[in-house]
């Protein structure tokens, strides 16, 4: 189905849901796009909000963009207060993705496409496209990660570790459709170990509602990590910490260095995270955290720039996966990028080669 949008609107007369405008692109200049992204609060956001803006400003339109503090109730007033001032587009990094129904149907009536940017906005037929990464992959990435750093498989099979290994596992927001991603293709790598006895969750907590880790909130990480720790471990070690995000991984990292660990006798476990962030990107170069994935925002970014482009020169993006995100009402189109799993060998030539980090930030962990 093609948009229509107004012939010649501006900015902020948007395009009534009668308009029947045979010439379907609107000039950049005279198009502004609104950009609504999730928190400030992680680093990966604010890369995210700036590459987007920056992007979509080179290509010459005009950019509304607003974080939402992860509050709800925030993100669809903003939301909203773009659609009135008549965007001509919108590119969404959700928070909860299945809150903002009514926001999509106000743009439809508009005739405002909307991109979701990261993240899958549930529950509405009104999504029109969606740039991510391969989220599955992402989680099969870090369970594999943690496979490696525990030596039970190598980049080239079977590794000799044979166990039984300690491990604890951390989910991310339930809220937030890649969550369930990751951990499905965490847990499908990781099951026949958990299975065959190599890998024991002495918490029991092995569903991802017990996993959750709420906004992908540090402190709730640090929180729960606590708690297994005094409830579990009193008198063992936990060796492996499956982490989805980088924020978390820290959070969990204090709870374990609180706790004694970080000494020949009680080693860090393998931890694993997600987004390469600066300072867990130390983390990881100072021998703490094992791994993280990287996800290159300025590659997303770039995705949801063409695909904007396409819907503001009236023609459809281009999808490369027609199957995978069901929303509950339609499979929504979308853009799958790859990522990378960056151990400490990696951060030269996935990081710094290519201009993600300086080896100073790196160094500094800033
Ligand atoms: C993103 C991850 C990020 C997490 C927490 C997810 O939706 O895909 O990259 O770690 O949100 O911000």
């Amino acid at each position: 189905a093609g948009f229509v949008l107004a012939l010649g609107v501006t900015a902020c007369s948007g395009g009534g849901a009668g308009d029947t405008s045979a010439d379907a692109s609107v000039a950049p200049e005279d198009a502004t796009v609104g950009v609504s992204m999730p928190t400030q609060t992680s680093e990966r956001w604010i890369a995210d909000g700036a590459a987007v803006e920056s992007g979509l400003k080179d290509a010459g339109y005009d950019v509304n963009i607003q974080f939402a503090g992860d509050d709800i109730p925030t993100q669809q007033q903003q939301i909203d207060s773009m659609i009135t001032q008549g965007v001509d587009l919108l590119i969404i990094a959700s928070i909860d993705g299945t809150a903002l129904s009514s926001q999509l149907d106000a743009a439809k009536a508009e005739n405002i496409p909307v991109i979701a940017y990261d993240r899958l906005i549930n529950g509405s037929a009104n999504v029109d496209f969606y740039v991510t990464f391969d989220n599955y992959q992402v989680g099969v990435q870090q369970a594999t990660a943690l496979l490696t750093g525990l030596g039970i498989v190598t980049p080239q099979g079977e590794g000799d570790a044979t166990g039984p290994f300690n491990v604890e596992l951390f989910a991310g927001s339930l809220d937030d459709n890649n969550a369930h991603f990751f951990w499905a293709g965490a847990i499908d790598t990781l099951q026949p170990y958990i299975d065959e006895g190599t890998l024991v969750v002495r918490s029991g907590q092995t569903t991802i509602e017990q996993a959750a880790t709420l906004r992908w909130q540090q402190e709730v990480a640090q929180k729960r990590m606590e708690d297994i720790l005094t409830a579990n471990y009193a008198s063992d070690l936990v060796q492996g910490v499956l982490s989805p995000f980088d924020g978390a991984s820290r959070g969990v990292i204090t709870a374990l260095q609180n706790a004694g660990y970080g000494t020949t006798e009680k080693p860090m476990p393998i931890i694993t995270g997600q987004d390469a962030e600066i300072a867990s990107v130390k983390l990881i170069n100072d021998g703490v955290q094992n791994s993280t994935i990287f996800k290159d925002t300025r590659k997303l970014a770039e995705q949801a720039i063409i695909s904007a482009e396409a819907y503001l020169s009236g023609e459809e993006p281009v999808a490369n996966d027609t199957k995978s995100y069901d929303n509950g009402v339609k499979v929504v189109p979308a853009f799958l990028l790859e990522s990378d799993i960056v151990y400490k060998s990696d951060i030269q030539s996935l990081l710094i080669d290519s201009g993600y980090y300086t080896a100073a930030e790196v160094e500094a962990g800033q």
